[in-house]
């Protein structure tokens, strides 16, 4: 996962990751679950999401040498 951080809020580059899975309801489809990667700022706590299934998808397209 190529997700380069600085915190807009307060610049700091110190952060953690977690993963979630939420539900994704889209009119006239059924309810599916997304995988979702969660970046919290270690110096203030701003938050930011990235689903997952894009930030894969950028990884296919364009192959990151740290992985
Ligand atoms: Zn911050």
């Amino acid at each position: 996962m190529k997700l380069d951080f600085k915190c807009c809020k307060c610049g700091c580059d110190k952060y953690q990751v977690k993963t979630t899975i939420l539900p994704e309801k889209s009119p006239g489809l059924k309810l599916e679950f997304g995988t979702y990667y969660i970046k919290t700022c270690l110096n203030c706590g701003y938050t930011e999401i990235y689903s997952a299934k894009i930030v894969n998808m950028e990884k296919h397209e364009k192959p990151c040498p740290q992985f």
